[in-house]
Formats: structure tokens, sequence, C-alpha cells
């Protein structure tokens, strides 16, 4: 695999690094790098561009850092050249994704885990990597290459390291080789460290956001009670007379209900807690879906009628499984809700229906506001609403909702046209288990 580099000049514009690569210490190297990636309090994103540049910095002359994602695709992270032409260049070459230059090659040295070393190398090794037939034209002349697997302590590959030198006189050397290894199990240390650090902060500011979304959503119904406690101490000093049947009744049911918002946002925050802090055991019994489901949206029948959408069922008499008799309750009931929420005043349709191979669907339609396909995925995680605007509420009840379908075994989805209502589904084995 090694080959004899050419004595050639480097390419213009580049500086000849020779001097100081004779006369540099594997020692100084590491210092230099270690100064380089030292800051504690840098972004993950930012580190990434510091590490490509401490890299290309220190082994000369340019460096891509790529990353392994989540769903086992490699985004090319960030790249550094001391040239911004040559930059471009190298961004237009290997970040754009559509090029996927070198992305063959980076994904075999990830797999095996293994250092690639091509000290003379042209364009047509990475051809040999590529999936195109046709890869799109380097206007940089990279004469040597080394791409290096970042791998973690505990053996769990992050990404890599693509380094290339141009001048044809300077091919990358052993020492090289030794020096790039200390390099990326060095940044792979770093880059864990600062992924678990942002991670950290993601969660502190996710429990802010949590705690503000809260306080919020708790003090609406709250000033609500206390503007009605006022009024009526106000009247009963002042004109006692008016505190007749007639006027007390509608005060205290709306009384009532901003009670039972504030028992159902408390409820809401406290399952959060639960689902968080104890896992999600089921409760599982003998019951009735379709009994269920009717139970609650009798309960529902005061924000119903106040909405004025009309509701029917579609089920026969009875549906019966074994599930967990309260998430069924609040599922069917933060469903039912939220179409009356956001239904418009437009008619409500839900159905308990069997299912083929053991499985029941519960599905609930409304004619109301719909939801936009970007934010269809979203609004079944926590925090998240479809719009800002629109009927107040805290993003936490389709989260809760697929905790409790998931944990009877079952599925949630959605299928909306905004501005003509949307359907949600729930998919249910008849008979959930504990495993
Ligand atoms: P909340 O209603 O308290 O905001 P949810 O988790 O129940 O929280 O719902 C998340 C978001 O999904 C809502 O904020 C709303 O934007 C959207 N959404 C839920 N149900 C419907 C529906 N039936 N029609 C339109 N939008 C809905």
């Amino acid at each position: 695999m090694v080959d004899a580099p050419d004595n050639t000049v480097p390419p213009s514009g580049l500086e000849d690094h020779s001097e100081e690569l004779s006369e540099r210490s594997e020692a100084d190297v590491q210092v230099r790098f270690y100064q380089a990636m030292a800051a504690t309090d840098v972004a993950y994103e930012d580190l990434l561009d510091r590490l490509a540049r401490a890299v290309a910095d220190v082994i000369f002359d340019l460096c891509v850092v790529y990353l392994l994602e989540g769903d086992g695709t490699l985004r090319c992270a960030a790249a550094y050249h001391p040239h911004r032409e040559t930059l471009s260049s190298l961004h237009e070459a290997f970040a754009r994704p559509q090029n996927g230059l070198g992305d063959g090659l980076v994904h075999q040295v990830i797999q095996r885990q293994e250092l690639y070393f091509r000290p003379r190398f042209n364009l047509s090794v990475l051809q040999a990597y590529s999936d195109q037939s046709d890869p799109p034209d380097l206007d940089i002349p990279i004469h040597s290459l080394i791409v290096v697997p970042l791998v973690t302590t505990d053996g769990r590959c992050l990404g890599a390291l693509l380094m290339g030198r141009q001048s044809t006189s300077l091919a990358y050397d052993k020492r090289d080789l030794a020096l790039t290894q200390w390099i990326a199990s060095h940044a792979a240390m770093k880059l864990e460290t600062a992924r678990l650090y942002s991670d950290l902060q993601a969660a502190v500011a996710e429990r802010d956001t949590f705690i503000s979304i809260a306080s919020h959503e708790l003090r609406t119904p709250l000033s609500t009670l206390k503007l009605h406690a006022q009024m009526l101490q106000r009247i009963a000093h002042q004109t006692p007379e008016k505190l007749t049947l007639e006027y007390l009744l509608p005060k205290l049911a709306s009384i009532e209900r901003g009670v039972d918002r504030l028992d159902g946002l408390i409820d809401q925050l406290l399952n959060v807690h639960r689902i968080m802090d104890d896992g999600l055991t089921p409760d599982l019994t003998s019951c009735d879906l379709i009994a269920i489901t009717r139970t609650a949206i009798q309960r529902l029948s005061f924000e119903l009628e106040r909405s004025g959408s009309t509701l029917t069922i579609t089920a026969g008499s009875s549906l019966q499984g074994t599930w967990d008799r309260c998430r069924l309750d609040h599922i069917v009931t933060n469903l039912v809700s939220n179409a009356i929420k956001y239904g418009r005043g437009n008619p409500i349709e839900v159905g308990c229906v069997p299912e083929a191979g053991q499985q029941v669907r519960l599905y609930v339609t409304d004619g109301g506001a719909g939801i936009s396909p970007d934010a269809q995925p979203r609004i079944f995680e926590r925090f998240e609403r479809a719009t800002d605007s629109g009927p107040a509420g805290l993003g936490l009840g389709l989260w809760i909702v697929r905790e409790y379908v998931e944990s009877l075994g079952g599925s949630i989805s959605v299928t909306s046209t905004p501005g003509q209502g949307s359907t949600f589904t729930v998919t249910l084995p008849r008979h959930a288990s504990l495993d």
C-alpha cells in the first residue's frame, strides 16, 4: 500500500511545511493540538469546526470530519483548508450529500474501525469506493491520504477524520500515521464529552421550558378563578341582593370548569413524571373498549355542547379485550378532547372496530383546523404543538397518549389535511401483555 512519493514542489499558493515537519517532535504536535482543542465551553458544532481546523493545522493540508448519524448515515460535519477557495472546493466535493465523494471509503473505515493510509493517492482510489459511476471533479490535488476512525474508549465509532496532503513532496509517513491515531482517539473523547455536555444542556433547557410552560398554563385558569372570587366578594359587600341563584349558578359552573381544567393540567404534569420515573407497567384487566369510550365521551358532554360539534360513535355493543382501563380512558378522553378543542364546531366521529389478527382500532375524526404535514410527526413529542396560535395547551397530551398506547403494545398515527380536519388512529392488540 505504501508507494514512494514524488520529489516535486508543493502546489503554488501553499506554504512549504517541509522544514517544520522535519524539525517538530511528536510532543510538539500533541501540545499544539491539545491547546487548539482545550476550550471547554464551545458548542458541539463549533467543536467540530475547531477539530477540522486543528487537525489541518498540525497534520497539513486539509481535514474533513465525518460523523455517523443515529440512522447510520454519514454526515460531513466540518471541513478545513487554510485557503478560502480551496475550502469551498473541498465543501463542493466532500460536504455536499449528493456528491458522496469519499463516503464509500469512509464507511468502510468506520465499519472496520481500521485506519486507511495511502501515502500516494489519486482520485481513482475514491472512485473505487463510490456508488456513482461519475464522481464530481476534485479541484484539489490530494496526493496523500489518511482516513482514521473516531473510536471512543468504550469501542463505539463516532465517525472518521479524512486528512489529505497536497504537496507531492510531503507524503504522509509512519510518524504522521501514529500522530493521526493519537489525534483521533483524543478527538473521539473530546467529541463524546462535548456531546454529553450538550445533551445535558438540552435536558436542562427542556426542564426550564417545562417549568415555564407549566407555570404559564397553570396561571391562566388560576387567574380566572381569582377574578371570580374577587368579583363575588365585591358583590357580597356592595350589592348582596344581586347574589340570586340565577346569578350564582353560571358563575359557580364556570369556577368548577376552571378547577377541572387545573385538575387536568396537574394530571398531565404528574403523568409526565410518572412516565419518566416509574416506567409504564400497565395494570391489565379484562375490559370493554366501547363501554370505556362511551363513558369518556359522556364525561365530555358539556365541552361538546359548548363547542357546537356533534359526535357520532361507530361501534358495536361491546369490544372486549385485555387492557389497562385507566389508560384506555385517558387515550379516548385526550383524543376526543382535542377533536372538540381543535374541531371548530364541525362534526366529530369516533369509531371502535375489531381488526384482523386480534387487533382493535380506535379512531377519532374531526373536521377542524387540521395539521400541516411537517407538524404531523412532531406533535407526538413532548411540548410540541402544531402552531403557537389557537387554543392553549401544554403540548403534552399526545405524547402521554403515545406512551400509553405503546405501553399496551399498540401504535398511534395521524392523517390530516390542513383546513379540512384530522383523523387520529390507535391500533392495539386485543390482548395486551406485560412483555
Ligand atoms: P395540547 O393540545 O395541550 O397543545 P397535545 O399534545 O394534545 O397538546 O397536542 C399537540 C398539538 O397537536 C396541539 O397543540 C395541536 O397543535 C395539535 N393537535 C392535536 N390534536 C389536534 C386536532 N384534532 N386537530 C388539529 N390539531 C391538533
